[in-house]
This record gives structure tokens, sequence and C-alpha cells, in this order.
């Protein structure tokens, strides 16, 4: 019988903080300003220039530590973690080892096979990112862009507590929505402002100790993640059974290759020779300033569930898919507040702002439009102005142009049709064109009448309301 194998999973996990100027100096933190503008003496580690923490920084942090159940260090300090690389000007990186912001938290994920479990955090702590290195601008150099040098992170270390990727998705799905929910940032995977770097290890089943554990980065997406686990877990458990070691070790996921490579053998913090950054004094935090950060919390996603359900009247359904992403949450309750419609507002992001989401390989956060539009839609339907049908065709300008229903209606000639003498005309001369169908209906086929209707529906180019139609064919077939 073959053996059994448990993969044993921790996450370190990095996020950019959404504050307008860096962790130590007053540059812009703006993503995308041409190369080195955004830079000072302090970011690119200019001797004699003197850090300044950012308040919002350890605000951020406190928030973040609050909402995952962490305990505070209220006397914390900054160190320096010592290693030389081009992007990194100081050569060392202000972080905080011996005393970081916040410990020992927890949060609950629940997996889409419906399993609830506890993921420990071990710690959460403070530092400044690296500039970055570009490569391929010329063949024969590098090149180094400062900007990113000194933008806040918090990276969030969580204890092994993962066996799946299944877990590790609903871990940082759990993350993501608390930290965009508090506003301390717009946790994107794909643009860096969110980063996962994933510590593997297998046992036996029933093995009393951790298996050597690997290290992967350089993924930046759910399924990379997914994908990057399970080829691990794989390689590992294939060298056990050849009876080889599991070396402890960077390795760098090739998303195209599916294949990992090994980077560098893993540093202990010991390499790194961390001492006390002697330029920042500690940060002492008062019981006030916590209790300040925690009245100032914002409604989370379990609350809203809460409320969507009571206010709103909504099924538990509709709210927890309403407020899968913040941006989604947050159309819905703007539009709400123009429209009144609740169940409408829901419905029109349910349905079909769903779909079209999922048939354009969108994120719910990509959604442009205006909630005004949305909700000026939801009032021309409910005031009879067009009907279903063409507003869906609106609805799909509107996600995909954020235009006004309105004007858009009007240029378009898309609205209803309410002149009845119009309409009866239109009747009459549908019904002379097909005499079998009239006869059909007249010997008893009632299914005749529908064709009828979908005729005159479509001489009206679908403007017509289609119960008046309904109710003018009949008139005229009874007649
Ligand atoms: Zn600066």
């Amino acid at each position: 019988m073959s053996k059994q194998y448990e993969t044993v999973i921790g996450l370190e996990v990095h996020v950019e903080l959404a504050t307008k100027t860096k962790i130590f100096c007053s540059c812009s933190t703006e993503f995308g300003g041409a190369p080195n503008t955004h830079t000072c003496p302090v970011c690119t580690g200019m001797p004699g220039s003197l850090p300044v923490l950012n308040k919002q920084v350890v605000e951020y942090a406190l928030a973040v530590g609050l909402a995952t159940n962490c305990q505070i260090n209220q006397y914390c300090k900054f160190d320096r973690k010592n290693y030389f690389y081009p992007d990194n000007p100081q050569n060392y990186q202000i972080s905080q080892l011996y005393l970081p912001i916040c410990h020992d938290g927890w949060v609950e994920i629940e997996t889409e096979s419906g399993v609830t479990k506890k993921v420990g955090i071990h710690e959460i702590h403070m530092e400044e990112d690296a500039g970055k290195l570009v490569h391929d601008e010329w063949e024969d150099c590098s090149l180094v862009d400062y900007n990113r040098s000194g933008v806040p992170l918090i990276e969030i270390v969580s204890e092994p507590d993962m066996r799946s990727a299944e877990e590790v998705i609903a871990y940082l799905e759990k993350l993501r929505l608390i930290i965009q929910y508090l506003g301390a940032s717009d946790c994107k995977l794909q643009e860096g402002s969110m980063r996962a770097d994933v510590n593997l290890s297998v046992r036996e089943v029933g093995a009393p100790k951790f298996g050597t554990r690997t290290e992967m980065k350089n993924l930046n997406s759910f399924k990379a993640i997914a994908r990057a686990i399970e080829g691990e877990r794989k390689r590992q458990i294939e060298l056990i059974e050849e009876g080889k070691k599991v070396i402890q070790e960077t390795r760098r996921w090739d998303d195209n290759k599916e294949s990992s490579k090994a980077m560098r053998s893993k540093e202990d913090a010991q390499d790194y020779r961390y001492f006390p950054d002697p330029d920042l004094v500690p940060v002492i935090i008062s019981d006030e300033w916590i209790a300040r950060i925690k009245a100032q919390q914002p409604e989370l996603r379990t609350e809203k569930i809460a409320r969507y359900m009571e206010e709103f009247e909504l099924p538990k359904y509709d709210a927890e898919l309403l407020t899968s992403s913040k941006h989604m949450a947050d159309t819905f309750e703007e539009t709400v507040a123009l429209c009144g419609k609740p169940k409408e507002a829901s419905n029109w992001l349910m349905v079909e702002a769903m779909r079209l989401l999922k048939e354009h390989e969108m994120d719910a956060d990509d959604m442009k439009f205006a909630p005004a539009h949305l909700a000026k839609l939801i009032e021309m339907v409910a005031a009879g102005s067009i009907n279903r049908t063409v507003a869906k065709t609106v609805f799909e300008e509107i996600f995909a142009k954020d235009v006004d229903p309105e004007a858009y209606v009007e240029e378009k000639g898309l609205k209803v049709v309410n002149d009845e003498g119009a309409l009866k005309s239109t009747i009459d001369a549908i019904l002379a064109a097909n005499p079998q169908s009239v006869a059909d209906y007249k010997s008893g086929k009632e299914k005749a009448m529908g064709f009828l209707v979908g005729q005159t529906m479509r001489a009206m180019k679908g403007k017509a309301d289609p119960a008046m139609v309904n109710k003018l064919v009949k008139e005229a077939l009874t007649k």
C-alpha cells in the first residue's frame, strides 16, 4: 500500500499599504511615475539622511492586526535587516524582527467544500519595500528604479496551519477582503500590492514532526499559487519516495513551465545580522490609540452580510455574493441609495454583472461604471419607459462603457412604444400576413397566438411592451 502524505503550508503575505506617502519620507507612493522621480535622499539611502516614521502606516497595521484578532505589542521597534542588493540602496531593509507590531492572531476560513477552520497568524510586522530592477531595457546592463523603495508594507506571517491549496486560497481571500474593507490596501496580486510566499513541507500522515520546508516566491495569481502548491507537493513526495532529502531552500515557480527551480539556499534570520535601527525611536502605542482605531473600524464583511439580510431583506446567498468584493458592495449600496430598490439592484449585479464579469474574465474590482447609471436604468424599467429586453442591452453598454442610460436610449430610439394606434396597425398587418396562424388560433390552437405576438415584437424592434402586445393581439384575434 502506498503511503499517505499530508501537506503543511504556511504563508508570508506582503501587502503594500494605501498611504499617500512612503514609510520614512514624504515621497509619493503613486504607481507608474517616470523612473526615479518619486525619490529623495532618504529613500535612495544617502548617507546622513534620517528616516521619520509615517503615522498612517502604524494605523493601518493596527487596523489589520485588530481585524485579525492579534495581540498588539504596545512597545514595538524597527530593526535593520542587512543584505546587499542593488535595489536596496541602504544595504539594509528597515523591518521588524524582535518586537513586531502585532502577534498571535487568527482568522476563520471557509473552504469551497464547506470546511471551516482557524488559521493562526504568527505576527504582522511593518517594513519598507525595495526598488525595482529592470533587466531588459539594454543588453549589457541592468537599471534600477527607486520609486518603490520605501513604499510601506506589512508582512503577515501565518502559522503552518493550512493543508491544501484550497485552504490557502480561502485564507488569502479572507485576508484580502478584510484589508480591502479596511481601506488599508487594494490587494491586487497582479499589480504586486499583495504578494504571497508559500512555505511548504510534506510528512507522512501521523508523523510527529514537520518535514523540511521550501519557500516559493514569484506567485502573482490565485491560480498560480494553487498550481505551485500542487507542483511542489508532488516534487517533495517524489524525493522522499526515492529516499532523497528535501533541501531547505527558496524556489522560484515558473507558472508557464509549471515547474519550480532552486533560487538560493534558505537563509536564517541570523544570516541577515539584524540589529535595532538606531535612527528610529520605539513606537509606543497607547490604550487610547488602540481604542480609537477600534472605534474607527469600518463595517467588515460578516457585519455587512447580516445588515443586508436585515435592512434590505436579501437572502443570505445574495448578501454573500454582493459582499464578496468591497467594490461590488460599494456599487450595490450606492445604487440602492439612489434608486431605493435593493432587490432590483441586487438582481442586476448578481445576474447580469456576474455573467459579464465571467464572460470577460474580469474581477469585480475592475467594474468601472457609475452606480448612478445603474440606478437610472432601474428607474427607467420601473417607470415602464424601457422593457426588460432592451434594459439588458443597455446594461451591457453601461457595464462596458459606462453610458448614461437615458441618453443612450434616446440616441438609439429604444423607448417603449406606448402608442396604441401604432401598435394596433402593426398587429393588423401581421394578422393579415399570417392568415394560417389566425385560422389555427380560431380552431383552438392557442400556441398560434405566441407566434403572432413574437412577429409583432419583432416588427416593433423589441420596443413594445410585451404585456400590451399580448392584450392587443388577443383583442384583434377575438374581434
Ligand atoms: Zn523619499
